[in-house]
């Protein structure tokens, strides 16, 4: 898995080369499509943390004073606890209606319109303004 660090930081850049060596592709803003199937590194909200193949957070407690300023790697290594890795697992809940079951899926590709509850068998659909207008 290509490795991707998302940080605005250098300090961590320069931190985390103890963990996975240097010269890997580092951005500050991260999308889906960048972070898709990668080995991350960094900081992401968790809807972006599912898209990864996995996701490596350095948990850093930073004081009031220092957030959103550059970081060196000694504030890096004094204020981060040990690089955690997480392998997320989305599940997009779904309820229906009709019988209260969760016909949820484990990704937004994989979401089904217009088919049957698995438990009561009622015909179902995202589009409920088909039903209303
Ligand atoms: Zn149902």
């Amino acid at each position: 898995m290509q490795i991707l660090i998302v940080t605005r930081h250098h300090g961590l850049v320069e931190f985390l080369a103890r963990y996975i060596g240097s010269g890997h592709e580092v951005v500050a803003h991260a999308t889906a499509d960048k972070v898709k199937g990668r080995d991350v590194w960094g900081v992401l909200p968790l809807h972006l943390a599912a898209e990864c193949g996995r996701f490596t957070e350095v948990p850093l407690d930073l004081p009031q004073d220092l957030r959103g300023k550059e970081l060196t790697c000694e504030q890096v290594e004094r204020y981060c606890s040990k690089p955690v890795t997480y392998e997320i697992v989305r599940h997009i809940h779904d309820i229906c209606s009709y019988c209260g079951a969760d016909n949820g899926t484990e990704d937004q590709a994989n979401r089904r319109q217009g088919f049957d509850c698995f438990e009561c068998g009622s015909v179902r659909s995202d589009v409920n303004t088909l039903f209303f207008s």
